[in-house]
């Protein structure tokens, strides 16, 4: 892990050698493999099949990501709904970076940050309260409700680990990096929690 905290001090393209070197090689529901002088990426309940559209280019990455397997649009990009039988084979370490970018954007950024010991998550309280126009409502959310979207919205919908703490006093959940895996850390509420905060508070009966 020592090394892991030295290349966070590295460029992003420097860190994910770090990181692949050290043997990590699934972000989400990813899967990344050697494949020299490259790598290659695939979803992981599709190891091992070899019927697979090939694709070339990172670009590629924001095309797979965008629809699930029906074809319907993913406005999450962490919802765990990533559409299968696909193999994107990248030639370099930057075209393996933009990739990850695509598919799961700025993790490995929020990774690094938190490896070096950057505070990158504020309090729930303090975002609401900076919202502004049909936002701004969102300020008055209460710590019950906060909690009930987390629980309807996020978990199990999303696959990000939720940094930030609700409100200011409390110091927040420990960042976790599960064995192998690049981490999916949430540091800030998504549009999508904004739009069912804003919906929690104006459901409210008029009086209160
Ligand atoms: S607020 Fe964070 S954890 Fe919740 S759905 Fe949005 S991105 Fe995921």
């Amino acid at each position: 892990m020592d090394s892991l905290h030295a290349a966070a001090h590295e460029s992003l393209t420097d860190f994910l050698f770090g990181v692949v070197e050290l043997g990590v090689f699934q972000i989400g529901q990813v899967v990344i493999e050697k494949n020299p002088p490259g790598f290659s990426l695939r979803h992981e309940a599709d190891t091992g099949r070899e019927d697979l559209e090939i694709f070339h280019s990172p670009e590629d990455a924001l095309g797979i990501a965008r629809c699930d397997d029906s074809g319907d649009y993913r406005p999450l990009k962490t919802a765990p709904n990533l559409r299968r039988r696909w193999e994107l084979r990248l030639d370099s370490l930057a075209a393996l970076r933009l990739a990850l970018d695509g598919i799961y954007p700025a993790a490995l950024g929020n990774w690094r940050a938190v490896l070096r010991g950057e505070k990158i998550a504020p309090p729930l309280h303090e975002t609401l309260d900076r919202q502004t126009g049909m936002y701004r409502i969102t300020g008055l959310l209460t710590q019950h409700e906060a909690a009930r979207i987390i629980d309807s919205l996020c978990r199990p919908g999303c696959l990000r680990q939720i940094l930030w703490p609700i409100e200011s006093a409390d110091p927040g959940p420990a960042p976790a990096a599960p064995e192998g895996r690049i981490p999916l850390f949430c540091t800030n509420p998504c549009s999508h929690f904004l739009g069912k905060a804003r919906e929690a508070v104006k459901s409210r009966p008029v009086e209160s």
